[in-house]
């Protein structure tokens, strides 16, 4: 390791985060990425690259939108391909009214979404799904997945061939701190110095800084099965979402179908885990049928899951902010449970407006650290535990 250098930012953490936070700032300044695990990061290989419910970010539209844009710009650029699907979220008879007050709010807010009746959905998916429990759905037009593993690589491609330097298997101990400002940090007893330090350390941003400022942040995990069956997906086959099962599903390029969903607290923080749980399981062999026509033969292929957790904060946003009371040049950069693959466009220009002083392309002050009140990590959210999926 070379401590000799000095940085004008460090980026801690070389997950879907860091690595588009280093991509912005390339361009102009120095940038090293410490990551203490491998390239890519920890939960963000392992997601399914839905950005669904990127446009249901409810109080920031323009954020959103600017994550839109970029995976539809981003399409093509180097090993990076973006599907553009549909997304619908089922409404059961009691939902139909958010369903449609939803629908039309993001339409206000000039998103191409629309609530379709059951017959509507049938009639424009013809033999996609099962719709008996369902009244109709809001539809997304404007959504697509990704695959998050190429997505980083390209994100950290770019950013090294703008002279960005990556160690990997060098965990950051320390932030130093002198006369109250960020001057490096701290690796295997050596210290590396830096102006600004961006910290997207996902749920560890708590302990890691604990010393400065008090990060409301706590691990939980996502977790997903691949099935093989028998029947195939047409290029029009929807992503779905269902508040009921707490699952989402999508199908593969190889004609796999995806499921994700069954999030929960990760209640003893550093366990790591590659396997899904037996309820996650049982849910997915009782209910995937009851949505997706014919797949009866439907077997499970594979399983995953975030090895040590994602980080879910109070209110399911990102927190983005050099808080006040921390140390002047410390950057938190954390997306929160709406899911960073589909957040980190706007989380890496946020951070990019936030070191530089530049005006961002959308308000930043939403993702503020002083929003919060309590700031323990002590809090419940819907999002992860909820007996049903959030009404966004
Ligand atoms: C199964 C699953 C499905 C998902 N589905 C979706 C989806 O469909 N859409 C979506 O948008 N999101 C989804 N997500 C969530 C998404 O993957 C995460 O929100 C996102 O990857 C978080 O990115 P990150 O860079 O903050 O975290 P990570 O990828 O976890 O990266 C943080 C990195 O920081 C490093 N680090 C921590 N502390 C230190 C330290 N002290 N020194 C050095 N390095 C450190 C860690 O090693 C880690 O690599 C899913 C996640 C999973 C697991």
């Amino acid at each position: 390791m070379d401590s000799t250098n000095a940085y004008d930012v460090i980026v801690v953490g070389g997950g879907v985060i860091g690595c588009a936070v280093a991509r912005e700032l390339a361009p102009d300044h120095d940038v090293l990425v410490l990551e203490a695990g491998s390239a890519g990061g920890e939960a963000s290989p392992k997601a399914s690259g839905l950005m669904a419910i990127v446009a249901d970010l409810p109080e920031y539209p323009a954020a959103a939108r600017h994550a839109l844009e970029f995976f539809k710009s981003y399409d093509g650029t180097g090993q990076f391909e973006f599907t553009s699907r549909s997304a619908i979220h089922l409404v059961t008879a009691e939902e139909e009214s958010w369903g449609r007050e939803h629908a039309a709010t993001k339409a206000a807010q000039g998103f191409d979404v629309t609530y379709l009746t059951a017959a509507e959905i049938e009639n424009r998916y013809p033999g996609a799904l099962v719709l008996d429990q369902f009244v109709g759905g809001v539809e997304f037009s404007q959504s697509g997945w990704l695959d998050p593993y190429t997505y980083t690589m390209t994100l950290k491609s770019e950013a090294e061939d703008e002279g960005v330097r990556y160690e990997t298997g060098t965990e950051v101990t320390d932030i130093v701190i002198e006369d109250g400002s960020v001057t490096g940090v701290r690796v295997e007893g050596a210290t590396i110095a830096a102006d600004h330090v961006v910290c997207a350390t996902g749920w560890r941003t708590r302990e890691l800084l604990s010393e400065f400022v008090e990060v409301p942040v706590r691990p939980f995990r996502w977790q997903t099965v691949n099935l093989e069956v028998g029947r195939e997906f047409g290029e029009e086959f929807p992503i779905c979402w269902d508040r009921q099962s707490r699952m989402y599903w999508r199908p593969e390029h190889n004609g796999d179908l995806h499921v994700g969903g069954g999030t929960y607290f990760v209640e003893d923080s550093g366990d790591v885990r590659s396997t899904i749980t037996e309820s996650f399981r049982n849910a997915v062999a009782t209910t995937i049928g009851e949505r997706v026509q014919n797949i009866e033969d439907a077997r499970f292929k594979s399983e995953d899951c975030c090895p040590t957790g994602d980080a879910a904060t109070p209110d399911d946003h990102p927190i983005i902010d050099a808080p006040d009371g921390a140390p002047d040049g410390l950057v938190v950069a954390i997306t929160g449970p709406v899911g960073g693959i589909m957040c980190s466009p706007f989380v890496s220009t946020a951070v990019r407006s936030i070191v530089t002083e530049e005006t961002a392309p959308f308000p930043v002050e939403p993702f503020s650290l002083d929003r919060f009140e309590d700031l323990s990590a002590e809090f419940e959210c819907d999002y992860v535990t909820g007996l049903q999926a959030p009404q966004r």
